[in-house]
Parts: C-alpha cells; structure tokens; sequence
C-alpha cells in the first residue's frame, strides 16, 4: 500500500517541503530502501525507525519497503525525518487509520522508540503554519520552542507508542500554549554597566559603537576589564523587537542551540569565540549545515577577545560577513546563505607581553617585537574597524573608592535615542546605521564647516591619516552629533573621534 506524511528540509534557516512516501509491495523479498537523495543521516534513519518499530512489535518488514523523499532534486540531511517515516510506514502498513495531511512532522527516534529533539523546530513551525498545516507533531523536548508560534496545533510527545495513540484516537491531548510575554520576561544572568567602575573614555567609546553599529577594538593590559565591558554591550543596544527575536530565535534552532532551554532568544546574543576556532565554527557549514559564530551573533555582538592569536583564515573569512551582513556558505554544488549582522567587538594586548603603557608594570618587548606586533594590527579586518580605544587598568585602591557607573538602561536610552535619527536619515538610502554609509553618503550626511574642514586637514598631516580613517572619523563624528541630537558635525565631534584613531598615532 502507498501512503504519504509531509516535513521538511532545512536550507539554511529557511524550510522546503519535503513529502516522504512508502510504498510497501504485497509481493517480493524483503527489503528497505530510501530514495530520493537522502544522505549518511537519513540512511541511518532507517536503522533507527526500523527497530522503534520493531521494538513495539510492528513486523512490516517482511516486503520490499521504498521510502521516497520528493521532491528528489535536493540532497536531504538530519534526524529530523525519523517520525515522518515511521509514521508513513505505520500507515502504509495500515496500522494507523487517520488522515494526516494537515499534519507536519518532525523528530528523531531513539532505538527502542523514543523521541529525541530535533534543531530548526521554530522555522519548520512557521513555515508549517505558513503552508496552512493545521497541526505539528514533534518530540515534547521542542515544545518551548515551537509554542511561541500562534495560529498552529502543536503536539509534543515523548515516544512513537504515544505519537500512534493520539493519531488513532486512543489517546487525547491538547495543544500547547506557551505564553510569549512570560517568555519574555525571564531573567537569568543579570549584566550590567553599572558593574563597571571607572573607565569613563571605554564606556563613552562602548555607547557611541552601539548608537551607530561601529565595530569596535579595545588595546589594553590583560586584567583591565576589556571582556567585561564587551560582555555588557549587547544591555545598551535598542531591545530587540519581537521580528529580531523570532529571527535570531530561528537562527539558533538551526543550530540545535535551543534544547532543554526556555526556547526563545529575547536578547541581543553575545558570542565570544575562543581563538582556536576553526573557520568552519566561525563561518558555519561543515557537515551539519550548521550557523557559524558570525550567525549566532546576529542582531548582537560578535566578540573576538585576544583578536591576534586567531588564525590568519579565520580573521579572513570574517571580512564577508562584516562587508554584506549575511554569510554564503558553500556546500557541494550549492551554496546556502545565514543572516550574520552583528557588531564586531574585538580585544587585545597592547604588546606581546601585554603591558607597554601600563602603570603597574613593565614592557619587556623589543621595538622589533613591538613593530611586528603592530603590523598585525593592520589589514583588511582591521579595517572595518571604526573605533579604537585604549583600555588602562584601575588600581584596586582606587576602585574601591568609585562610585557604580551609569545603569546600562539609561545609556540605552540614549543608543535608542541616536538609532531613531539614523533611521530616519536612511529611511530612502536602504541602510540601517551611520557605519553603513558609503563615501557617497558621507559627502552627503557628514558636511564640515569652514573650522571642521581646517581641523581634518591638521589631523590628516600630523597623523598621517589614510583615506579609509577620514572616512570612519567622519562616520563616527555623526554618530557622536546623533548622541547629542546635533544636526551638525562640529569641531568638538570630530576632535572626539580623531581620539578613537590610536593606531594611527604613534602610540606605542
Ligand atoms: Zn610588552
């Protein structure tokens, strides 16, 4: 008998449908085969649905069994289609009497028939409710996950015994509710600015990166805070609205980040790789089809702590997404593309032993040492950095004696503040932050007074600034005027972003 069940494969975050037919001949030698290009995962598949099902004493496998994947012009992968297949075999077998086709499934199946979570559960059920599917039917372990979606039956269940029950009728169940706004509300770790004592000038250059989205590198002696300060950046952008939430929530469901947790990402994500990460973990793909650090850090930060011992490949591979704010990820013969817009937040050492400049202790670097250290503080990353600042370590006798810093919420309000202007500004130009701006709105948005035009012309023959650091200084001095809700770049803003160029100087 032919019987047909409706999933669907993952292409990047976005769903295909996917049909899985059965068609069991009454005639012939066993046999069980899947066709339709399904890969090594689904291939195990097999292995795992037949012996769930031969654990609960469904004896279908004494005929020739074929399981069609259609559309068949796309390579299938995941262990997602175990419960569609078995289910559709239970029907083709005749042991399941219900019409689902207003039913989505997806699950993976342990041996003796359990059912285990599965990544991507949020983006099927939105592309499920989008098909006009009545229901989904998933392991119970997803359903935080996919309850946030309204306008769709969700079914979560722990075995395939109780999956075939509630089709047959035999058992009942209700659908789940999630509350979103109970979501919402949950707090676990609470970070904040007002942690940070002192170092006004990083705070200040750590909310004028938020208001306007531009990347960011702290160079300061190890101990001086420059983590804990990037850690609390994601607490002074604008809170995320609920697309930004759905979206980011989809892109670590993809990644199966989202099991056993409450199921929903309501803040801006904060993704710290270590500096051994391979470029596939950064990037994303591999063979899993995975998001990269650059794609959880979507809509929030991507940090780089000790940026310089990263690999040559991966700080190369991180200038796409930087540039585009998606990423392409090429697999054989097909290329799938994930969102990655984030803020680049980078740190490290002033030197190789880590303290020229401090107060404390000595540099023991030769300037040779010193030099190439420097050099690669250059190049193309380094480029797509807009703001550089110089972190310098508190000593514990003074810290003591500080008052708590500003609550991060009453900076937000001012990075809320500067981020309504610039959308109003681009609203025609289709970006979003004054980093985005090319040279021709530049021209456009950062126009110098006669005194401005003077101080650029200094600034470019004492520094020796390039056209790139014009630009950004630019760039960033309309931010500054944004925070301060100045139509006009004055002196004073230029001369504050002049100071985020300490490379340029010679500072060391
Ligand atoms: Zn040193």
């Amino acid at each position: 008998m032919f019987a047909k069940v409706t999933t669907a494969h993952l292409e990047g975050i976005e769903p295909v449908l996917v049909e899985v037919e059965a068609n069991i001949s009454s005639m012939g030698l066993p046999s069980f085969s899947v066709v339709g290009l399904a890969e090594t995962s689904i291939k195990e598949s097999k292995e795992r649905v037949k012996s769930a099902l031969k654990n609960f004493g469904f004896n279908i496998f004494a005929k020739p069994i074929i399981i069609n994947l259609a559309p068949a012009d796309f390579k299938k992968e995941g262990t997602h289609y175990d419960l569609p297949i078995a289910v559709v075999l239970l029907l083709a077998a005749g042991y399941l009497n219900a019409n689902v086709d207003d039913t989505f499934f997806i699950g993976e199946l342990s041996l003796d028939g359990k059912l285990r979570g599965v990544r991507g559960v949020l983006p099927f059920t939105i592309f499920a409710k989008e098909m006009g599917f009545k229901r989904v039917i998933l392991p119970e372990e997803n359903i935080n996950e996919a309850g946030i979606i309204d306008g769709i039956d969700i079914f979560g269940f722990q075995s395939l015994d109780d999956v075939i029950g509630y089709i047959n009728g035999e058992v009942k169940k209700e659908p789940v509710k999630m509350d979103i706004n109970e979501l919402l509300s949950d707090e676990e770790e609470h970070l904040d600015f007002s942690d940070v004592k002192g170092q006004f000038a990083v705070k200040r250059a750590a909310e004028i990166a938020a208001s306007g989205m531009h990347n960011f590198i702290m160079i300061g002696s190890p101990g001086s805070g420059k983590s804990m300060i990037a850690k609390r950046i994601p607490t002074i952008m604008p809170s995320m609205t609920i697309d930004e939430i759905i979206e980011t929530t989809k892109i670590h469901s993809v990644a199966g980040r989202l099991l056993k947790k409450n199921g929903i990402v309501n803040k801006r994500p904060f993704i710290a790789p270590h500096h051994t990460a391979s470029d596939v973990s950064i990037i994303g793909g591999g063979r899993d089809a995975k998001p990269g650090a650059v794609s959880l850090a979507h809509n929030g930060i991507l940090f780089c702590d000790e940026v310089l011992e990263f690999k040559k490949s991966v700080l190369e591979v991180l200038r796409q997404p930087l540039e585009d704010r998606v990423v392409t990820v090429s697999r054989a013969n097909r290329t799938v593309v994930y969102p990655a817009n984030f803020m680049f937040v980078a740190a490290c050492n002033p030197c190789p032993c880590g303290y020229l400049g401090d107060s404390k202790r000595e540099c023991v670097c030769t300037q040779a040492q010193i030099q190439r250290y420097r050099a690669k503080l250059s190049g193309p990353l380094m480029d797509r950095i807009d703001i550089q600042v110089q972190v310098s370590s508190i000593d514990i006798k003074d810290l003591s004696k500080l008052q708590p810093g500003e609550s991060s919420a009453s900076i937000r309000e001012r990075v809320e503040a500067a981020r309504k202007i610039q959308q109003e500004r681009f609203k025609e130009e289709g970006i979003l932050y004054n980093s985005q701006m090319s040279e021709k709105l530049i021209r456009k948005y950062c126009k110098l007074d006669s005194e401005s035009i003077k101080l650029m012309e200094q600034a470019v023959t004492k520094m020796g600034l390039s056209a790139r650091a014009y630009s950004k200084i630019l760039k960033v001095a309309r931010t500054i005027a944004d925070l301060e809700n100045s139509e006009n770049i004055s002196s004073k803003h230029l001369l504050e972003a002049i100071q985020y160029r300490i490379l340029d100087k010679e500072y060391f």
